[in-house]
């Protein structure tokens, strides 16, 4: 991997949610422009090798530094290296972003409700999304749906909170509804294809899954993403392609 297509940045903050969950933040170069949804490549020296993950941001197109969501992976070269990360450490980050997982993609149907399905830390572009004033003023409603194992892992629920007030004052439709799988006295314990599939979902949300005006993104686990889009099939919605469809996805791994 050529070097060349690295900028140099350095780690401002890390804030560590459990022990294998943690978000950092790092200096943004003039150069790195994204569109909410979209990931960076992000490298760490190891020895002489330079190791490159895939990473969704979760700050805001708009802000000045970069925001990543990173789980730790027992024994992976990245993240096991990755979590001993302190203020001022150097970071490779590719100089251009990747993914189609923005609200750019969809042409139908119209907008209207926004249903953003995430797993752990398939959170990220969400998080991204809800700092864009153009999310807000696009749709009527948005679902923001987070499954999580244990409690612990909820990460980002003040944020959540204080994002639907700084970027949705006014905004009558939204809703955040947490999903704790391992813990069966959670309102919401089964997983998302469980809960689309029973009605669950809907009935907690006040809102059907409806083909004519729903957006639905996945992100996340890769296996959820794949039981949740046969779930969501099953309901009428399609895959969004070329513009035209409901659902579209980003497996997290
Ligand atoms: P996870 O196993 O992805 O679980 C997060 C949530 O997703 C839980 O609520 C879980 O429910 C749910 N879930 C899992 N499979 C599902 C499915 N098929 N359908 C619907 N929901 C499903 O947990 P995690 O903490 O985010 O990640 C766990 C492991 O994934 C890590 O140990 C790591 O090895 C790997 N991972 C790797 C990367 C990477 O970049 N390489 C990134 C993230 C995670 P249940 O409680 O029912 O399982």
């Amino acid at each position: 991997m050529s070097i060349e297509k690295f900028s140099v940045e350095k780690v401002l903050s890390v804030h560590r949610w459990t022990n294998t969950l943690f978000s950092f933040t790092m200096t943004r170069p003039a150069h790195f422009k994204f569109t909410a949804g979209q990931f960076a490549r992000i490298g760490l020296k190891v020895g002489d090798d330079l190791v490159v993950r895939a990473y969704s941001v979760v700050s805001s197109p708009f802000d000045e530094t970069l925001e990543f969501f990173s789980i730790v992976v027992p024994d992976g070269a990245f993240t096991s290296n990755l979590q001993h990360l302190e203020v001022g450490d150097e970071l490779y980050l590719e100089k251009v972003p990747y993914g189609f997982l923005t609200l750019a993609r969809y042409q139908l149907p119209l907008p209207k409700d926004l249903w953003l399905l995430g797993t752990g830390t398939g959170l990220a572009p969400f998080i991204s999304m809800l700092q864009d004033f153009e999310t807000w003023s696009k749709y009527q409603s948005i679902t923001l749906v987070y499954s999580v194992r244990t409690a612990s892992e909820l990460a980002y629920v003040t944020r959540i909170e204080e994002i639907a007030q700084t970027f949705g004052e006014g905004h009558t439709g939204f809703k955040f509804v947490p999903i704790i799988t391992r813990d069966p006295q959670a309102t919401l314990h089964d997983r998302l294809p469980i809960l689309i599939e029973n009605g669950e979902l809907e009935k907690t949300v006040g809102l059907a899954l409806n083909p004519e005006t729903t957006h639905v993104m996945l992100c996340g686990n890769p296996q959820m993403v794949d039981d949740t889009k046969d779930a969501l099939k099953a309901r009428g919605l399609t895959m969004n392609r070329r513009g035209e469809g409901n659902i579209a996805v980003e497996n997290y791994w």
